[in-house]
């Protein structure tokens, strides 16, 4: 595990006595997945917002880490890049995110995790749009691929698509209507993914020298008896936090995930999962990390 200087963040934090000082941010998109931004762009927006710790976390790449870096080096900028990714895994039929921290990208297992996790996108692309096609939309791969570029393709680009075309309302209604799984066999155009599970996730990160990290738990649907089933799980397969703070928790949701930590002994990591500007939420904005968590980073120091 790469360690980081103590001067990358604040004693305070460490002591769980809030952000005194640095505002930290370990949950990012770029175009490199399904970000609006420019991983240069990106960081001139972290800059604009006075984050100190940013963490690029794309679905299933870090092909973002080394332009953003780049970047950084190239402008003098002060901030502090974290080299991260979110992994999608399956666990008894539901999509789990895991993200990794302070990862190594060059480490070979986690390279050929990415590129297996990959192909299993490529598959399912090109089923969704087989099935988008008998729904009468017969372009939709090829624009979504298009729009996806040299990065990692995700439904967030076909929903684009199905939006710039005029056959939903909204990006939302995209999932809603044809690409999303409500129900146990989900939508019209819903494919099954081929994801690695949570284990192979944690194990590749873990290779990789970094963190692993349940993604935003409170987004997956789950009663609060299969949330705990997924949090012993992750636990058991060697996970080591959960992110309690995304800027739309309310106070009880960052309570209860909080108490998981405390209960499961895992650290607690807090993101905005920023994919482009909008009026809710932004980098950094509303993440406080809870008196009495032990935060993630604690891990690099
Ligand atoms: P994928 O990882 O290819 O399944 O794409 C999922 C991405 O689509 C997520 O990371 C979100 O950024 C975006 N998204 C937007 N709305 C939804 C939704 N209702 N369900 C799942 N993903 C959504
Ligand atoms: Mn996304
Ligand atoms: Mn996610
Ligand atoms: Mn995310």
């Amino acid at each position: 595990m790469a360690l980081l200087s103590t001067t990358d963040f604040p004693h305070q934090i460490v002591a769980t006595e809030g952000f005194a000082h640095k505002r930290i941010d370990l949950h990012s998109h770029t175009n490199c997945s399904d970000g609006a931004l420019s991983p240069q762009t990106l960081i001139d927006r972290a800059v604009n917002f006075q984050i100190d710790v940013l963490a690029i976390t794309d679905h299933d790449t870090t092909a973002g880490l080394d332009i953003a870096q780049k970047h950084i080096e190239d402008k003098n900028i002060t901030l502090k890049l974290i080299s991260g990714i979110e992994i999608s895994t399956a666990w008894q039929g539901f999509e789990i995110h895991i993200v990794g921290l302070n990862i190594d990208k060059g480490n070979s297992e986690l390279k050929t995790l990415i590129a297996q996790q990959q192909e299993a996108r490529e598959q399912r692309a090109i089923a969704m749009g087989e099935k988008l096609a008998k729904c009468g939309f017969p372009t939709i791969y090829t624009e979504a691929k298009a729009l996806a570029g040299d990065g990692t393709i995700t439904r967030a680009h076909f929903a684009k698509v199905l939006h710039q075309q005029g056959h939903v309302n909204t990006m939302q209604q995209a999932f809603d209507k044809y690409i999303g799984k409500k129900g146990s066999k989900g939508q019209r155009a819903y494919v099954k993914p081929n994801w690695c599970s949570i284990g192979e996730a944690i194990q590749a990160i873990h290779q990789a020298g970094g963190s692993a990290v349940m993604a935003h738990p409170i987004r997956y649907d789950l009663s609060a008896k299969w949330l705990r089933r997924l949090i012993v799980h992750f636990s058991e397969v060697a996970g080591d936090g959960l992110e309690v703070v995304l800027p739309q928790m309310n106070p009880e949701q960052r309570k209860k995930m909080l108490a998981y930590c405390q209960e499961y002994n895992l650290y607690a990591s807090m993101g905005s999962d920023f994919h482009y500007p909008n009026k809710w939420s932004d980098l950094g904005r509303n993440l406080t990390m809870p008196v009495g968590a032990k935060p993630v980073w604690a891990q690099w120091q």
